[in-house]
């Protein structure tokens, strides 16, 4: 049963472009490359559930996400693709992801030798990926020497089962090519040096696999804003070798719209006061729905027309000025497409001095997510 929800305020998620992305970034791809769809963080904050359903439909096989509750999630609803978790899970996670078929990263002998009482009465491996901090120095092994002996802790532990090999890019958006040509040459080292490959090498995530070389495909990658139609940086969008689809739009309505005259104010503060009479709409949707304050003067969309939030945003409401009188009802668009116009997750993104992967994952809880 589908949840009504009567404000009208939400985030409109286009589950075709994902899928569009999908198959333009599988046709990309050599055959038999297998997608890990990155969905961890409620995909982006797109939604866990319906789209990793998309993207497994459209050719995506394994899902990644970076928590074990939100593996647990993915699990409930899906039996049976594999799940990767990207981060460290806690020891006591063990037994929990060998029951669910969760994949866990493996960076530390140590971790294993502790999570290898907990697993002696499962009755399925927990299956690992080694990850190789090859130069993001966030999490995995640092030296030959470390891999080694966190393969053989691997092979010599009962009830654990290596089944990859990672690592992650820090600079493949990037137009200099150095530090990524560096860790390159770091992780092709440390296949050379493991006595057996596992099933599935993968390195690439959306930048290194769309504008870097496509040998680093190995069996897998790992698409995660291409997937929701943006682009890493905009070097990768200067040179996309396709275009992509954005999935994510947020609307909402006028439920309010008077005409104040020069001299009067709106919002906490006083800080907007108009000059002559102006038409002020005001919009069910605040900072606690993720358009924090420091959008204030940002444009929406009413009628096809661009025009600014003003005075300063409110908790859950925030009012534009408006050229006319509208009806109640109007529809406004946040981020996406009216007419001519579009406001893109790019325009807030630089706006908030941020990256476009920061957006759609501010945008909390209480903005519902409609998939059409
Ligand atoms: N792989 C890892 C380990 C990640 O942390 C991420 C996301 O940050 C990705 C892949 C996906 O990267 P992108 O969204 O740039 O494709």
């Amino acid at each position: 049963k589908t949840q009504q929800y009567f404000r009208p305020t939400k985030a409109m998620i286009d589950l075709q472009a994902i899928q569009q992305n999908v198959k333009n970034l599988k046709e990309f791809l050599q055959p038999n490359v297998q997608i890990i769809a990155v969905v961890k963080a409620n995909a982006y904050g797109h939604g866990d559930v319906a789209v990793a359903r998309a993207a497994l439909e459209a050719g995506a096989t394994i899902l990644a996400v970076a928590t074990p509750d939100e593996a647990l999630h993915i699990r409930a609803h899906f039996e049976e693709p594999d799940i990767l978790i990207l981060g460290a899970s806690p020891v006591s996670f063990a037994p929990y992801a060998a029951q669910q078929r969760i994949i866990l990263t493996a960076f530390a002998s140590d971790w294993i030798q502790q999570a290898a009482p907990l697993l002696v009465n499962e009755e399925l491996p927990l299956r690992l990926h080694i990850k190789v901090d090859s130069g993001m120095g966030r999490l995995g092994i640092r030296s030959e020497q470390e891999l080694v002996e966190l393969y053989e802790t691997i092979q010599s532990t009962a009830n654990v089962e290596l089944d990859g090999i990672f690592t992650h890019f820090a600079t493949a958006d990037e137009e200099n090519s150095t530090h990524f040509n560096q860790q390159v040459q770091f992780f092709e080292k440390c296949l050379s040096v493991m006595p057996l490959k596992p099933r599935l090498v993968h390195a690439s995530n959306t930048a290194a696999s769309l504008v870097k070389n496509s040998h680093l495909q190995y069996d897998a990658v790992r698409y995660g804003i291409s997937l929701y139609g943006l682009s890493p940086s905009p070097y990768v969008e200067s040179i996309l070798p396709f275009p992509l689809k954005p999935a994510f739009s947020l609307e909402s309505e006028l439920v309010h719209v008077k005409q104040i005259k020069a001299g009067e104010s709106v919002g906490y503060g006083a800080t907007f006061t108009a000059q002559t009479e102006t038409w002020i709409g005001t919009i069910p949707i605040g900072y606690a729905d993720g358009v924090i304050r420091k959008l204030g003067g940002q444009e929406v969309l009413v009628d096809g027309q661009k025009v600014p939030i003003v005075g300063r945003i409110c908790m859950d409401q925030c009012m534009v000025a408006l050229p006319k009188a509208y009806a109640i009802g109007e529809k406004v668009t946040l981020i996406g497409q009216q007419g001519q116009h579009v406001i893109s997750i790019d325009e807030w993104a630089t706006k908030l001095e941020t990256i476009n992967y920061e957006i759609p994952c501010i945008i909390t809880a209480r903005v519902p997510r409609i998939y059409f």
